[in-house]
């Protein structure tokens, strides 16, 4: 390939494509094609940061095949399986560029678009996030769980998060750095980026369907998802204990005055079922309510241990020795060292 540059100084990278991988052997060398195609439309020195995520059907030596022949691609393998959001910061974190676009390795997200979020960044702005209009090849449940998420999420959060959106983006180096220094473990990368601030655009496309392979996403993860980004923007549900125990405390009162007349009357009544109801629901509102202090504790004690967020079994580029120097996650002051 005749490269303008070559990608042995990381400094020189000007873009970064950043894609999680799990379990894509079967989509990964189209998904090089294209984004190289894009990439090259774009007359710049660029890398490709593949990052593989415990895979277990091969896609790691797919992505250390590439490496060798491609000198713009950098393979990173994991040491087990993080998880999406843990593959995608491992990958942020090593990636040299100037400017970062992140998409999935499943091909939903259309390289070709790369041309158009370039040119929005060319205006000034940091962000530039891709705002699916259209889905393909997802189910009804998919989509109507994915709508009530966003609906509560955006009521529980501070800061918007935009409905329809994906870890799609393209991201300026110092929104990056922004984003790189912060150390929490929860990560919901989208309303981390949201929180930031700094101007964003949303960008219209249509979401197409995986190439190959299938969700790794099945309703259990979808869930754990879904809680993970909720306690990670807000603590509102917390007060969602005391809001019950006002409510209760006021029917309990009501109930309380009832019961004396009850009796001054004379009229003691057999109330088995209406005790019987009471219990029940008292006992599993205080169940849930502390099922969400348990979310909440859970959560500081994992944090709190300040493990790393992942172990990198091996880097394998053709200039490796450079890209093992980029800076750990527990010092991520200096990551406006490099690049
Ligand atoms: N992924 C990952 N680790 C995982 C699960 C998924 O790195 O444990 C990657 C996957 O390879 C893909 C992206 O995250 O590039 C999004 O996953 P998927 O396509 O399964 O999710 P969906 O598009 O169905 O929401
Ligand atoms: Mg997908």
């Amino acid at each position: 390939m005749g490269e303008l540059l070559t990608v042995a100084d990381g400094r020189n990278v000007v873009l970064s494509v950043v894609a999680p991988c799990y379990n894509e052997r079967a989509g990964i060398e189209e998904f090089h094609r294209r984004v190289t195609a894009a990439c090259q439309q774009q007359q710049a020195n660029y890398e490709i940061v593949l990052v593989n995520d415990g895979s277990t059907d091969g896609t790691r030596e797919a992505i250390f095949s590439l490496a060798k022949r491609d000198q713009h691609v950098v393979g990173i393998d994991l040491a087990r399986n993080y998880g999406h959001q843990i593959a995608l910061t491992a990958g942020l974190e090593f990636c040299r560029g100037q400017r970062i676009l992140i998409l999935d390795a499943d091909l939903q997200d259309p390289p070709e678009l790369l041309g158009r979020m370039m040119a929005k960044m060319d205006e000034g702005y940091d962000v530039v996030y891709g705002q699916r209009e259209e889905r393909e090849g997802e189910s009804w449940f998919k989509l109507a769980t994915a709508s009530l998420f966003y609906r509560i999420l955006t009521k529980l959060s501070d800061v918007p998060i935009p409905a329809n959106t994906g870890d799609f983006r393209l991201m300026s180096r110092r929104a990056l750095d922004h984003l790189n220094a912060m150390p929490e473990r929860y990560r919901f990368i989208r309303g981390m980026v949201s929180w930031i601030g700094l101007r964003q655009y949303a960008l219209p496309y249509k979401r197409e369907g995986r190439f190959a392979g299938e969700t790794h996403y099945p309703l259990r993860k979808m869930v754990i998802f879904a809680i993970d980004a909720m306690t990670s923007f807000s603590v509102k549900p917390l007060r969602f204990a005391s809001h019950l125990g006002l409510t209760f405390g006021l029917l309990g009162f009501a109930l309380l005055l009832y019961t004396i007349f009850a009796w001054v009357a004379g009229r003691v009544l057999p109330g088995w079922t209406s005790l019987a109801s009471i219990m029940l629901i008292l006992g599993s509102i205080q169940l849930l309510v502390l099922g969400i202090f348990g979310e909440y504790l859970g959560r500081m004690y994992m944090e709190t241990k300040r493990r790393p967020l992942f172990i990198v079994n091996e880097i394998a580029s053709l200039a490796p020795d450079e890209i093992g120097q980029v800076q750990r996650r527990d010092a991520p002051h200096k990551a406006a060292a490099h690049g």
